[in-house]
């Protein structure tokens, strides 16, 4: 074994996304040493749709306005490729970026605030002890006080480190559409498409990205798939671009057994399993994880046991999808008719608007009608 160095960084991560940025500029204002770890250079290409909800928005620790390509106000939900209704009136609900753009932003500003960024495009073994962590990686064998695994669904850490054996996979594939902008943007999400998911639209500056999701392991969704989608939907045939990627599930089941090794984001599956946005836990996880690192320094209690409280909000959150996306997905006609009444309309739309996660919307709808939106 090579002889380690005292400390590499107080924190290392692997997995320099969503997840891994967000917590690492936490950690740097809190005044850690930190070294973010990627098998990529940024930029580079991940597939997703690149949405951010207002509740996504609201957790940034600070404003992604340059990448912003378009914020949508109106989102047409439709039964297989007919019975479309239009959902608005509730104030913005969705901002579109392209991720490439907005992860290297993201990255940006965690470098800008002190964090060190380092390619290792394999982590072969990680060893945890009472006071550190020790990695041997590609790059070489490094120490730290806490490693937070961020590398996304197919994390390496979770599997070097068995921290969570409950991980399932859903997937999505997407593409690109060229495209003039018609009229003010819309997102369009069609059910019935695929099994346990659907079709979507997500309208950018001069495409749409266009796609299938499904939260069933059992679903395959191939390029065929989504290229029919799209033919019978604009009936073209150009899309470009077309990549897949599965998507972290079951992280309502996770809980962090080390005391210095935390998952966050689609490495502890949090995607939520009824529309399959990812982003949100990614940044939320990432948060309470440097949250938890920060705590334990002051009281002493492992931080492994501080992030297990932290996230019983994102397992609760994740319970309550995964029941409605039983429910909706079994039964898609009442789904759709339950879905498209007034009544739900307007309470998820509010909902949306205001950055409020499913539960609090599922918890606190009676309050709705009468908050007012903040302009
Ligand atoms: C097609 C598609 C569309 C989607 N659309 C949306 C959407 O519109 N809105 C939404 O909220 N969510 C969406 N999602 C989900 C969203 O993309 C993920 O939830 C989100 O990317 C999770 O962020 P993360 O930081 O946990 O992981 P990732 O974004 O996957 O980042 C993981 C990072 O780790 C790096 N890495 C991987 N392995 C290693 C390794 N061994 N060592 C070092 N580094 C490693 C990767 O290079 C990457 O940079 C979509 C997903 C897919 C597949």
């Amino acid at each position: 074994m090579p002889k380690l160095p005292p400390i590499d960084a107080d924190v290392i991560f692997g997995g320099a996304g969503p997840a891994g940025a967000a917590a690492a500029y936490d950690l740097r204002r809190a005044g850690f040493s930190l070294l973010l770890l990627d098998r990529h250079t940024f930029p580079r290409h991940k597939a997703c749709a690149g949405g951010l909800t207002v509740k996504t928005l609201k957790a940034l620790r600070y404003s992604v306005d340059p990448v912003i390509q378009a914020r949508c106000r109106i989102l047409d939900i439709g039964k297989g490729l007919s019975g479309s209704v239009e959902f608005s009136g509730g104030g913005e609900i969705c901002a579109m970026t392209v991720r490439s753009e907005l992860d290297l932003f993201c990255l940006e500003k965690a470098l800008a605030a002190g964090a060190r960024f380092m390619v290792a495009d394999r982590i072969l073994s990680i060893r945890e002890s009472q006071n550190h962590v020790v990695l041997q990686t590609s790059a070489g064998a490094l120490k730290t006080a806490f490693l937070i695994g961020a590398d996304g669904t197919p994390s390496r850490i979770r599997r070097l480190t068995g921290e969570f054996t409950h991980h399932y996979q859903g997937f999505a594939i997407e593409g690109i559409l060229p495209l003039n902008s018609v009229g003010p943007p819309r997102m369009v999400f069609d059910f019935n498409v695929v099994p346990a998911g659907y079709g979507w639209v997500f309208p950018k500056n001069n495409h749409a990205n266009i796609g299938l999701y499904s939260g069933s392991p059992l679903v395959v969704l191939k390029k065929h798939h989504l290229l029919t989608y799209v033919r019978r939907k604009f009936g073209r045939t150009d899309l470009q671009h077309l990549s897949g990627h599965p998507m972290g599930m079951g992280g309502w089941r996770y809980h962090p057994r080390g005391r210095r090794i935390l998952l966050a984001g689609d490495a502890a599956g949090l995607v939520d399993p009824l529309l399959g946005e990812g982003l949100f836990n990614a940044v939320h996880s990432g948060q309470l994880a440097a949250k938890a690192i920060v705590a334990s320094q002051s009281n002493g209690i492992p931080a492994g046991s501080l992030y297990d409280r932290l996230l019983e909000g994102i397992r609760m959150d994740l319970r309550l999808s995964r029941l409605s996306a039983a429910w909706f997905y079994r039964w898609p006609n009442w789904g759709h008719w339950a879905l498209t009444s007034r009544p739900v309309r307007f309470v998820l739309m509010k909902g949306f608007a205001l950055g409020w996660p499913l539960g609090r919307i599922g918890t606190g709808f009676y309050r709705l009608p009468f908050l007012t939106m903040q302009k």
